[in-house]
């Protein structure tokens, strides 16, 4: 069996990711996700959203019932940028050499891979596990001849061992939900009802 870890800002955290992350234990050796909340991320700002503790907060809330859904926070008590490889370098360390580790990719980040610190390295210690983001391509092009030729020699490499994550494509992103309820629309049910519940309470993202 392995682990498969699923990198992001989560804020907040949708039905989008939670699908994702659930469809993701159909892969046979899957039989932990790992949501990792980003302190810093290095291609996004943050402001006008929820501080680390919220987020956190939130993807605990949601996955309570789920034991097979689980959050490191490493990444959150950095004062440092947040980046992929020194936590995927851990994950390696503490899982037995013979278990895989799957790192979840929507295809919306996948386009840029190859500018993500020490991306050599990284695809080296994971398996890619590609998900469709609403914005991103669909992944099954990314395994296609074709698009192979286009990409770097390393980075096609680490793309033939990629597995796409069988699930729906759901059209939500956390853009979308802090915007609406900027706007005053409904986003009930676009977050897992946990989320809500903090969402209203704490009046985040201009409720
Ligand atoms: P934002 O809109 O703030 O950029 P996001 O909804 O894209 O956020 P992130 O926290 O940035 O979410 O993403 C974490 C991971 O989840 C990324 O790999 C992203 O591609 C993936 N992801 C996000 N939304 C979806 C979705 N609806 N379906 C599949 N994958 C998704």
């Amino acid at each position: 069996m392995g682990v498969a870890v699923f990198g992001g800002s989560f804020d907040p955290l949708h039905i989008g990711h939670l699908h994702v992350a659930e469809s993701a234990r159909g892969i046979s050796w899957v039989d932990t996700v790992y949501f990792v909340p980003a302190g810093r991320p290095p291609h996004k700002r943050l402001s006008g959203s929820a501080d680390s503790r919220t987020r956190l907060a939130i993807i605990h809330a949601c996955i309570a019932e789920r034991p097979y859904l689980d959050v490191l926070d490493w990444e959150l008590s950095h004062t440092e940028p947040s980046y992929t490889f020194p936590t995927i370098e851990r994950i390696r360390r503490e899982t037995p050499d013979q278990e895989p580790v799957g790192l979840i990719v929507g295809t919306d980040l996948l386009q840029d891979f190859a500018s993500w610190h020490n991306w050599e390295a990284l695809l080296s210690m994971v398996t890619l596990l590609l998900t469709r983001h609403p914005t991103g391509d669909d992944p099954r092009s990314f395994l296609t001849e074709d698009y192979l030729k286009s990409v770097p020699a390393a980075l096609r490499a680490g793309i033939q061992s990629a597995v796409v994550i069988d699930h729906v494509p759901l059209p939500v992103s956390s853009t979308v939900i802090r915007s609406r309820i900027q706007q005053g629309l409904n986003v009930r049910d676009l977050v897992p009802p946990a989320a809500w519940q903090i969402i209203q309470h704490r009046r985040l993202y201009g409720l």
